[in-house]
């Protein structure tokens, strides 16, 4: 294991483990972020904009809708952006799904083989406060069994960081779209408000 973020960084950017698993992934892997944050940004996996265009974190569509809800919650993307770490639960591109309307959700065992990386991430960064955005990543924190509307508008400790989890900011979702879905959506964003000036993040 690496003993600093540079030196994981470079082992993750070399990582092949989900082509040599027979996988169709598309690299380059995708993060970034102050090696200082104290706040982590955690997603499902990057998507074509980013593994092909802009090599950063949520630079595509659902990256738009998530730094709208971020606005709300006092945060400018150019400053999340320098202040906090971006990374996501697999670190390549899946590649389209078998419709060639979206993405290939990374499978279980994608998902395993990059769990490394990213436990690897959180003990290096250490932030106070981890946002998991979607099911994927709320799931490393709660476990599979709990339902977003049972826990997205919350804020919980766990192994003693903060945790406030987003659903996925996707146009696919229609979880989003639902009107109480919504409201709890407004109450995360403000414990984000209220965690930014409490924390001075
Ligand atoms: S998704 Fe993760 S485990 Fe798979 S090749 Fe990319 S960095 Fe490696």
């Amino acid at each position: 294991m690496a003993d600093d973020l540079p030196q994981l960084q470079q082992q993750i950017k070399a990582c092949q483990r989900c082509a040599l698993a027979g996988y169709p992934v598309q690299g380059p892997p995708i993060f970034s972020g102050n090696i200082h944050a104290r706040l982590m940004l955690i997603g499902q996996a990057p998507g074509k904009m980013e593994a092909n265009q802009t090599h950063k974190p949520f630079s595509g569509s659902a990256g738009k809708r998530l730094f709208h809800w971020l606005a709300q919650a006092g945060w400018q993307e150019t400053d999340f952006r320098q202040r906090c770490y971006m990374t996501s639960v697999t670190k390549c591109f899946p590649g389209p799904n078998k419709s060639g309307r979206g993405d290939r959700a990374p499978t279980r065992t994608e998902q395993r083989l990059c769990a490394e990386w990213l436990e690897a991430e959180l003990v290096l960064v250490d932030p106070e406060v981890v946002v998991p955005v979607g099911k994927m990543a709320i799931e490393r924190f709660f476990g599979r069994d709990r339902k977003l509307v049972d826990l997205i508008g919350g804020r919980y400790q766990i192994d003693g960081r903060i945790i406030v989890p987003l659903p996925h900011p996707s146009g696919a979702s229609s979880w989003i779209q639902k009107r109480e879905h919504q409201a709890l959506i407004v109450r995360a964003l403000q414990h984000l408000s209220v965690l930014k000036k409490q924390l001075v993040l």
